[in-house]
C-alpha cells in the first residue's frame, strides 16, 4: 500500500549513488579501478587462491570482501543486492520501464514457460566463464558483461563486433523481457541462489486481505507469482518491495522467517518493510571494510635475506601500470635489476608495490626514478614510459 514515504525513493537514491560512484571510479578516479568493486570478481578470483595462492589477472581482495558482504546480504534479504545496489539491475528495469512506455511493445511478453527454462540458462553460462576463466587465467566475462563493456567503454579484454552484439541484445532485450540479463545469464545472480534461498526477510501475503487482484504480478519484474502463495519463497526475489507499494488492500508485509524452508517460513514476524535496507547497507560497509585481511601480493620475489644488507630500508609505491598479474610480474622482472633491492611485493588491487633495498646502495629517490625510466620498445626501439610513480612513503 502506498503512502506518502516509499521505499522505492529510498532504493533509486541508492541505485544512483551506487551508479555515480561506479561511474566516477571509471572515470579513472579513485584509488581502485570501478571492476575491484564486482563481487563475481572474488568466485572469478577463487581459481588463483588455491592454485597459487594469490589473486589472479586483476582480481584483488576487494572483490572478495565485496563477495563475502553480498553472501552475507543473500543471508538476510536474499538477492537485494540486485535491485538495490547493482549497475546492471538499475539499467535493466529502466530499460524494461521504457518498453511500456513505447505501445507497440506494451503488450510483447515471453509465454511464462519459455521463461522459466530461460532462467536455468545462468547456471550453465556461470559454469562455462569460471571453467574459461580458470583455463585461460583472464576474466573471460569482461567480453560478455554489461557491466565490465558499459563501464570500460569497451575497454581491455572486451571482444569487439561481440561485445558490441552482446550490449546490443541486453539493451534490446531487456526493453522487452523485463531483466533479460539479471534472469537469464548473470552469474552474479546464479552464485547468490546458493544462499539467497535462506533469505531471513521475506514477503508475506495475508489471504484474508488479499482480493486476487493480481497488482503484484504485474509489477514484479522477476516474474514471480506474488498473488497466490503465502510466502513468496522464490530465490528470484530481489526485495525490491515493488509488489508491496502496488497492494491496494495491504495484504503483503516483510516478515522475519527462519532460514529453513517450508511451512516454519509463514510463521515469522512481521516487521517494518523499511528494515530491508538496513542489511543492504550493512553488507555494502561490511564489503568495504574486511578487504585489509584479505589482502595479498599478487607476485613477489625475494633476491637477498634483509639482514644481509647494510642498511635495510621498506618504502611503498603507488605505481601506475601494476594493474593485474602480468603487469606486476613484468614489474618485478624489471626491478629485480635494480642494485640494492633485495624483495619485492606487487598488490595490483592497489597498484602498489613495498620495495626493502639496502640504503647504503640505493636511495627511496633513485629507486622512484628508476622505476619511473622508460623501457625500449622491443620492435620499434622507441622509449616507452611504463610505469609512473604516483605516490611513496616509507614503511610497508
Ligand atoms: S516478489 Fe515483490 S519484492 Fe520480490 S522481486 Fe517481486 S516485486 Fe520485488
Ligand atoms: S496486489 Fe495485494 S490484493 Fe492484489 S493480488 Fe497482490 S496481494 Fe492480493
Amino acid at each position: 500500500m502506498r503512502g506518502p514515504l516509499r521505499p522505492l525513493y529510498l532504493r533509486r537514491l541508492a541505485q544512483l549513488g551506487i551508479l555515480g560512484a561506479v561511474t566516477w571510479l571509471a572515470l579513472g578516479h579513485g584509488r581502485r579501478p570501478f571492476e575491484a568493486f564486482c563481487p563475481f570478481g572474488g568466485v572469478e578470483a577463487a581459481w588463483g587462491l588455491i592454485r597459487q595462492g594469490t589473486y589472479s589477472c586483476t582480481t584483488s581482495e576487494m572483490n572478495a570482501a565485496m563477495l563475502i558482504g553480498v553472501a552475507v546480504l543473500a543471508l538476510f534479504a536474499g538477492k537485494a543486492f540486485c535491485s538495490w545496489i547493482c549497475p546492471v539491475g538499475f539499467f535493466g528495469e529502466m530499460l524494461y520501464k521504457l518498453g511500456r512506455v513505447i505501445p507497440f511493445l506494451r503488450g510483447v511478453m515471453l509465454p511464462l514457460h519459455a521463461d522459466r527454462w530461460l532462467r536455468l540458462l545462468r547456471y550453465p553460462f556461470t559454469v562455462l566463464m569460471l571453467v574459461l576463466t580458470y583455463r585461460a587465467g583472464e576474466l573471460v566475462l569482461r567480453g560478455y558483461d554489461p557491466f565490465y563493456i558499459l563501464f570500460s567503454g569497451f575497454g581491455h579484454g572486451t571482444l569487439g563486433l561481440v561485445s558490441a552484439v552482446a550490449i546490443g541484445v541486453f539493451v534490446l532485450g531487456s526493453v522487452v523481457v523485463p531483466m533479460l540479463w539479471c534472469r537469464f545469464l548473470c552469474p552474479l545472480g546464479a552464485v547468490q541462489d546458493l544462499v539467497a534461498r535462506f533469505g531471513l526477510l521475506r514477503l508475506h501475503r495475508s489471504s484474508p486481505a488479499c482480493t486476487s487482484c493480481g497488482a503484484c504480478d504485474r509489477v514484479c519484474l522477476q516474474r514471480i507469482a506474488v498473488s497466490t502463495p503465502a510466502t513468496i519463497a522464490s530465490i528470484d526475489c530481489t526485495r525490491c518491495l515493488d509488489c508491496i507499494d502496488a497492494c491496494p488492500t495491504g495484504a503483503l508485509t516483510v516478515r522475519l522467517g527462519t532460514p529453513w524452508p517450508g511451512g516454519a517460513r509463514t510463521a515469522a514476524w512481521k516487521v517494518s518493510r523499511w528494515l530491508v535496507p538496513v542489511p543492504v547497507a550493512a553488507a555494502m560497509v561490511l564489503g568495504l571494510r574486511v578487504s585489509e585481511p584479505l589482502t595479498l601480493p599478487t607476485a613477489e620475489a625475494s633476491f637477498y635475506d634483509s639482514a644481509d644488507l647494510a642498511m635495510p630500508e621498506t618504502w611503498s609505491y603507488t605505481v601506475e601500470g601494476v594493474k593485474c598479474t602480468g603487469t606486476a610480474n613484468f614489474f618485478i622482472g624489471r626491478a629485480s635489476a635494480f642494485a640494492g633491492v633485495a624483495a619485492i611485493k606487487a598488490y595490483a588491487g592497489t597498484n602498489r608495490v613495498v620495495m626493502t633495498f639496502d640504503r647504503v646502495r640505493i636511495s627511496a629517490e633513485a629507486l622512484r626514478d628508476s622505476i619511473d625510466a622508460p623501457v625500449r620498445n622491443p620492435r620499434t626501439g622507441e622509449p616507452i614510459r611504463v610505469f609512473r610513480v604516483r605516490e611513496m612513503k616509507q614503511g610497508g
